[in-house]
């Protein structure tokens, strides 16, 4: 049997549609949350913390520093960080150059700044020859997915069009077209045996027909985790570590898409990783060293199902059991209305690390809060939750909106608040001191 999805002809992006069951999920993610007013008290528009108080380390978080790494990562040079292109492991080896420049060590398994996993890719063939009985080419598109092994198949061909789904027994269709269209690029292609061909809606099918088609190109990927570490001061506390990550993929580009193709996720998540890598530099740059150590970790594979953070986990190269608190960075370039130096945590009541944080960054003026929608939504939406699933004490922490431009290519570094941004990145540090130093510890809520 062929499965056949004929295609008006400004539809004929084969290659992406595979993957389009990402972009599809986000956009309804993004299309149920809406803009809503925060009620907490607010920070006076002009109220900046005392900065002669502020421990040294602190001169390393400037709005110009901050400036200078968003604008590289947010760039049309790094074209949407996409994991799996060149231009992500530019953005790889720029964070892990930034590592070694704030004095850290690599943290990976073999004392590299990189935590690898190996990950089969596949690519649909594109030699697919689909024959009439007379032998005669049939013109296509080419194929959406096919099997781990060479075919070739002879039969009636299935229609699978929109048109074709309005029937009574257009249900099996749907589920099994559906299965074959999601799969991941970078999950095993067995799950997709059904070849979907894409087929011109002018092509009649008088007959059987004859499909040939080579087996799924496959390779081996060598997918990247950066990660350092500086080491604590205290001989057993240093042990111990408390871990700052934020993913460093987003959704690369869209060249169907005129104008503006580049998906440069200025927010999703550029502003995270630029401030796990300004962290380092104003830890690394601390007088005394923290006592526990500290990781910083950037992560593939988060808008593909959170799975560079999935592959850590299951191979971590620093036990789980000792990471005290994982402090994962999402979205903190663009407040919401009235939120401006404000930082709200996910999963605020399965642990006390917010009231913890909260209470130290407050003496500096900022204010670390539970969001009364997003902070419960929003717990499983990133790659904390691959650490609370191994049960780590992990949030998110974001001092952001899901703005209009959120996964859209205007999510530019110029529509961000630099000045916001540099403070918040200063009152997840100044909030994160006493667990550094090791006079508090976070613990998980009693159920
Ligand atoms: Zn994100």
């Amino acid at each position: 049997m062929i499965w056949t999805g004929r295609t008006r002809g400004h539809d004929r992006r084969s290659a992406r549609a595979v993957s389009s069951f990402f972009w599809l999920f986000l956009a309804f993610l993004a299309g149920c949350l809406g803009e809503m007013p925060l009620a907490m008290g607010q920070l006076e528009k002009n109220q900046e913390p005392n900065l002669t108080a502020l421990p040294l380390g602190t001169e390393q978080i400037t709005a110009g520093r901050v400036t200078a790494t968003i604008s590289f990562l947010a760039s049309d040079e790094l074209a949407g960080r996409e994991t799996n292109s060149k231009e992500f492991e530019i953005a790889a080896a720029y964070v892990a150059a930034r590592f070694r420049g704030a004095g850290l060590e690599g943290g990976g398994p073999d004392g590299s700044f990189y935590h690898e996993t190996k990950v089969r890719q596949s690519r649909v063939p594109s030699d697919t020859v689909l024959l009439q009985d007379d032998g005669v080419p049939v013109a296509h598109y080419g194929l959406l997915s096919t099997g781990e092994q060479a075919c070739a198949l002879r039969g009636p061909v299935l229609d699978v069009s929109l048109e074709s789904l309005q029937s009574p027994d257009a249900d099996l269709k749907i589920e099994q077209a559906e299965m074959a269209r999601s799969t991941p690029k970078l999950e095993r292609s067995d799950r997709a045996g059904i070849p979907i061909l894409l087929i011109p809606s002018a092509v009649g099918f008088p007959g059987p027909i004859q499909l040939n088609t080579s087996a799924m190109i496959q390779d081996d990927k060598t997918m990247r985790n950066v990660i350092g570490v500086l080491r604590g001061s205290d001989e057993t506390l240093q042990k111990q570590a408390v871990l700052f990550s934020a993913h460093l993929d987003h959704l690369g580009a869209n060249p169907a898409l005129r104008d503006d193709s580049i998906y440069n996720g200025a927010d999703d998540d550029a502003s995270g990783v630029t401030a796990v890598v300004t962290l380092a530099d104003a830890i690394g740059g601390m007088k005394e060293r923290p006592k526990r150590s500290v990781l910083f970790m950037t992560f593939w594979g988060e808008e593909s199902g959170l799975l560079g953070s999935k592959q850590f986990v299951a191979n971590p190269s620093w036990p789980l059991d000792q990471i005290v608190a994982n402090v994962n960075i999402e979205m903190i370039g663009r407040p919401e209305g009235g939120a401006r130096g404000k930082i709200w945590m996910t999963g605020w009541q399965e642990s006390d690390l917010g009231i913890l944080m909260s209470r130290s960054a407050k003496a500096w003026g900022i204010e670390i809060f539970e969001h009364p929608k997003f902070s419960s939504m929003l717990y499983r939406a990133s790659d904390n939750w691959s650490f609370v699933e191994r049960g780590v004490i992990a949030h998110s922490f974001s001092a952001g909106s899901l703005h209009p431009d959120y996964h859209q290519v205007d999510d530019e570094w110029d529509r961000l608040e630099i000045p916001h941004m540099t403070q918040v990145i200063q009152g997840l540090w100044l909030g994160s001191l006493p667990i550094l130093d090791g006079t508090q510890t976070p613990s998980k809520a009693a159920r």
